[in-house]
């Protein structure tokens, strides 16, 4: 069942978090759905612009998601997410495909025209339903968020959910992660949207039950998918000279892939926090 991302934060628990992962083929999105499925959980399919474009575009990625969940009877909610949409053009395309929720990441320009850009986002993406996630302050260039500029980011804008930067980078951390957790229950405070915590690979689990306990609702993970895919799928390969299948190359990362999820689903559980 598709839906979008309020319906999955309104059923949380405390202390809960919602698991968002990025995929990039079909095999990826079904064996997401099915551990999501195993572990009775919502679940985020999060896609980049750059995925979409290498899967061949919006409709496309629609098309292979919802078959899957009528093709594959799954019940459990699933949401379709534009990740880092980075302009009003491709979360609009996002948003006229089907997908039910979208991430506006205007983050590297002023406050002003960051506002401005979410806020167009969130006024078209209200009237079909779909969900807006926003990043105030910059991840990618490790640019904290300034607790003095939340509440009027979310008031202005009307998103529905807000990717801060504390002290999380995407891809693989250099040195120790040392997430802000201060800073995030300070902006938890200020605000009644959920908190979402970008970069998720590579954060040791202590830190992010924190930093669900401090205000974090939705957890990203990418890069950790690929790593645990892409090791097995090599290994495979090394010693199967022979195998020529794409079915059989691809799918050899199966298992890994899968425990991978399930690890992060159980993770994020009320019951393990
Ligand atoms: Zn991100």
């Amino acid at each position: 069942m598709l839906v979008n991302m309020e319906e999955i934060f309104d059923k949380l628990n405390e202390n809960e978090a919602v698991l968002h992962f990025n995929i990039n083929n079909l095999e990826w999105t079904k064996y997401i759905l099915e551990v999501a499925r195993e572990e009775n959980t919502s679940v985020i399919l999060g896609v980049s612009e750059s995925a979409i474009k290498y899967m061949g575009g919006y409709k496309t990625v629609y098309n292979l998601v919802s078959g899957l969940v009528l093709d594959l009877n799954i019940k459990i909610p699933v949401v379709l997410h534009l990740d880092h949409g980075h302009s009003i053009e491709s979360c609009k395309k996002a948003i006229d495909a089907g997908f039910t929720s979208v991430m506006i990441d205007a983050s590297s320009l002023p406050l002003s025209e960051n506002i401005e850009i979410t806020k167009q986002v969130a006024y078209y993406a209200k009237t079909k339903n779909v969900t807006v996630e926003a990043e105030l302050g910059s991840m990618d260039a490790y640019q904290k968020t300034n607790p003095k500029e939340v509440k009027e980011f979310v008031l202005k804008t009307g998103i529905d959910a807000l990717a801060p930067s504390i002290g999380n980078a995407h891809g693989i951390y250099k040195g120790e992660v040392r997430l802000d957790i201060p800073l995030i229950l300070e902006i938890a405070k200020m605000v009644d949207i959920p908190l979402v915590l970008h970069g998720g690979t590579g954060i040791p689990d202590s830190q992010i039950k924190d930093a669900i306990k401090s205000g974090i609702k939705k957890i990203n993970i990418n890069t950790e998918l690929q790593t645990s895919w892409a090791g097995a799928v090599r290994e495979y390969i090394i010693n199967n000279k022979d195998v020529y299948d794409p079915r059989k190359i691809i799918s050899s990362g199966e298992i890994e892939l899968k425990n991978k999820v399930k690890e992060k689903i159980r993770l994020c559980k009320n019951n393990n926090i």
